[in-house]
């Protein structure tokens, strides 16, 4: 399973601040090492005042330099590198008390490990796979009306607008521990796969996404996504990472008998305080949930550098704020 196979895909991320916000809190990088194997990462901050642009910087950063340490068992790899990251957050956000309860979600796609994929995620940033001209979201919304739509107490196209929608059941560094949902699945060729914030898929319907990512390119359908995203109000940040596996009929090695949609979720009682309201930038108490947002201004945009790892490692952090 974990054979060199060179990663035959194509790549391509961007983050833009939308038509509204003033600041950018996204953040997408991608991850190669010497083996080809690819790490596509997208987080989406929340924490008022500088402490979304940092608990998504954070999150980047720790992800990529535990994927740069290498790894065998890339859902392992993954979940460790998602908690490491819950971890450092956590603590600066402990020690500086203007960035005291900032969190991000995060979503981690490992690409190039064999037969398979690896995906992580914690929150509403999501990722979906298209097969053929079938789009599919491989992810869970770690979201009280996720959470609602799945139970079956809340009808998905009810979830949209409903008033609590902006309610997080799990992120990065609100609390000491975090439960990651870590899977695996068997990779086909042809395979296109896209990570997003809540501001590609808040604003762009699934048959719009599924539209673009049929006809393009990865750059073509990062482009679009969020140019469709910025003409359908743009009202939040919005990132996008596309990777398109090369479409080889002759090459029958990437049928595997791994079953699909194995789960690798810890059974962790989550705090309280590991539920976040990320339009008000609050950590509700019970009873709290319905808390409205209050204003959306935001410091300027984080603007990091890039990140530099070891000898074959190849880094490229895409970082995009006002444009
Ligand atoms: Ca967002």
């Amino acid at each position: 399973m974990n054979k060199a196979n060179p990663l035959r895909a194509s790549t391509a991320s961007q983050s833009h601040v939308g038509q509204v916000r003033t600041a950018n809190q996204d953040v997408c990088g991608e991850f190669s090492d010497n083996r080809g194997r690819r790490l596509l990462v997208v987080a989406d901050g929340m924490g008022g005042h500088a402490g979304g642009e940092t608990a998504s910087r954070l999150a980047l950063e720790t992800i990529g330099e535990i994927f740069a340490e290498g790894f065998d068992d890339a859902p392992e790899m993954l979940g460790r590198a998602l908690k490491g990251a819950n971890a450092k957050i956590h603590s600066v956000g402990n020690a500086d008390p203007d960035l005291h309860n900032m969190g991000t979600t995060a979503v981690a796609l490992l690409l190039g490990d064999g037969d398979s994929i690896s995906v992580a995620h914690v929150g509403d940033s999501r990722a979906y796979r298209m097969r053929g001209n079938r789009l599919e979201q491989i992810t869970d919304d770690h979201s009280w009306v996720g959470e609602e739509v799945r139970q079956n107490r809340l009808a998905a196209e009810d979830a949209e607008s409903h008033p609590m929608k902006n309610v997080l059941l799990r992120s990065l560094g609100v609390a000491p521990e975090v439960d990651v949902a870590v899977m695996q699945q068997p990779l086909r060729p042809g395979d296109r796969f896209m990570l997003c914030s809540d501001g590609l898929w808040g604003e762009v319907g699934a048959a719009e996404i599924s539209e673009i990512m049929e006809r393009s390119d990865a750059q073509t359908a990062v482009r679009d996504l969020i140019d469709l995203a910025n003409r359908n109000g743009g009202s939040d940040n919005v990132t996008v990472s596309v990777a398109i596996v090369e479409d080889d009929p002759t090459d029958s090695t990437l049928e595997t008998d791994i079953p699909e949609y194995e789960m690798q979720t810890e059974s962790v009682t989550l705090p309280l305080a590991a539920i976040v309201d990320r339009e008000t930038d609050t950590v509700p108490t019970s009873g709290e949930f319905s808390q409205q947002r209050t204003g959306k201004g935001k410091r300027p945009s984080w603007t990091g550098p890039a990140l530099a790892f070891g000898a074959g490692l190849v880094v490229v952090l895409l970082l995009w704020a006002s444009l």
